[in-house]
């Protein structure tokens, strides 16, 4: 790889990967294609150089745009701004020389590292240089208590420069994990959920159920708008609008257990859906105890009878440390936006306590099995690759 002076680079690092033995290579392409889907349109150039990825910036390159972009894509741990030169001292030096000049004033610290060993100096020497001219140039230089680094980072055909460093989302590339199916809703929780799904690289499958007339309706809801802010971490994410009026219509001999037949119900339709969507796993925005059916024997009675298993990434969460993340995510504003849910038409003295044999016997009196297969039947889909 060639690189000019000038040329503003980002060096992208992938942290957990590397724990990742035989699979790393796997992982490694999968977040290649992530990322290049997640930065396409922009100018710039993607490339692999040992254990980073180094986005060459065209002439027309919105840097703020791209910094965005990769602050998205899971498995990314941090990326730093750089130029590149020869792996030579003096080279080196020049590069930063200049790049100290244009450098603001913030106490910065000086530290060298080498990919590639044979070279005739080393990392020290890189230091001990640097300090003495950028000290000449009017850095304020210190190893402690310092507001930046300035890092050189040598390997056999380039040298490196880099004076910022941004923290990224970490955790692992979304895909790398299977699909999964989110059973979301308008609410807080949910976007949360998936956000953690995601987060350890499982690729979202949505499955929403509505209260409105038709699915056309839901659609116009704030739903999608969720989909699209989840969207950032996981580029059109396919989702299914299923209908709650066959449950309603049935279930009317649940009345006290309705919420938590219906919560029974959501899952069953999540399994299906998965089933044909070859997704292992459901994701619920779940807590214990936050709500009346959200008791221990609530949430076991609704799993009841499911085969695959349902994960609660938010199952240790305090309400107020759901909301921090749903803010950080962007999702609160949109999930706190009026919404005709289906839970709210429920029963307002929802049971605490459901037994698995008063589930199972209300399944069978409701004919469940079969409400499910025609909601699902009666589905729409949008998104998806
Ligand atoms: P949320 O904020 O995610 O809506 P909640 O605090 O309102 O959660 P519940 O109403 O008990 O709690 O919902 C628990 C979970 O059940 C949700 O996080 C979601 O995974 C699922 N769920 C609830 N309503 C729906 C729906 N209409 N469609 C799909 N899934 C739903
Ligand atoms: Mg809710």
């Amino acid at each position: 790889m060639k690189f000019d002076e000038n040329e503003k680079l980002i060096m992208v690092h992938f942290g957990e990967l590397w724990l990742r033995g035989r699979n790393r290579n796997t992982y490694i392409k999968k977040l290649a294609s992530n990322m290049s889907r997640m930065l396409y349109g922009e100018d710039m150039k993607m490339e692999r150089l040992y254990d980073r990825f180094i986005i060459r910036l065209g002439k027309d390159a919105d840097l703020e745009s791209i910094k965005k972009k990769l602050g998205y894509v899971f498995g990314i741990s941090n990326f730093e701004i750089a130029y590149a030169t020869s792996p030579d001292m003096e080279s080196i030096v020049k590069l930063a020389t200049r790049m100290f000049k244009e450098m603001d004033r913030k106490i910065t610290k000086i530290s060298a590292h080498r990919t590639f060993k044979e070279l005739p100096f080393n990392s020290v020497d890189i230091v001990n240089r640097l300090y003495g001219i950028a000290s000449k140039i009017g850095v304020e230089l210190s190893s402690k208590g310092f507001e930046r680094e300035f890092k050189v980072n040598v390997t056999k055909d380039t040298a490196f420069c880099s004076f910022e460093k941004i923290s990224a989302a970490g955790g692992l590339p979304v895909g790398t994990s299977g699909k999964g199916i989110v059973l979301l809703s308008g609410g807080i929780d949910s976007p949360v959920a998936a956000w953690y799904a995601m987060k350890r690289g499982v690729e979202p499958i949505y499955v929403h159920v509505y209260g409105y007339a038709n699915a056309e309706e839901a659609m116009k809801s704030k739903i999608p708008k969720i989909v699209k802010l989840l969207g950032r971490y996981s580029p059109s994410p396919k989702v299914y609008y299923l209908p709650s009026h066959f449950f309603q219509m049935g279930a009317l001999k649940a009345r006290k257990y309705e919420l938590i037949l219906l919560k029974a119900f959501m899952l069953m339709l999540a399994e299906k859906v998965a089933s044909f969507e070859e997704a292992g796993m459901i994701f619920t925005g779940e807590s214990l105890g936050q709500v009346a059916s959200q008791t221990p024997s609530n949430l076991a009675a609704a799993e009841d009878g499911i085969k695959i298993p349902i994960l609660r990434p938010l199952v240790g969460f305090d309400k107020q440390e759901i909301i921090k993340v749903a803010k950080a995510i962007g999702t609160y504003e949109v999930s706190i936006l009026q919404y005709k849910d289906v839970c709210s038409i429920n029963s307002r003295n929802p049971k605490t306590h459901t037994s698995i044999a008063k589930i199972k016997e209300l399944k069978k009196d409701t004919k469940i099995k079969s409400i499910v297969t025609r909601t699902v039947k009666s589905g729409a889909i949008t998104g998806g690759k």
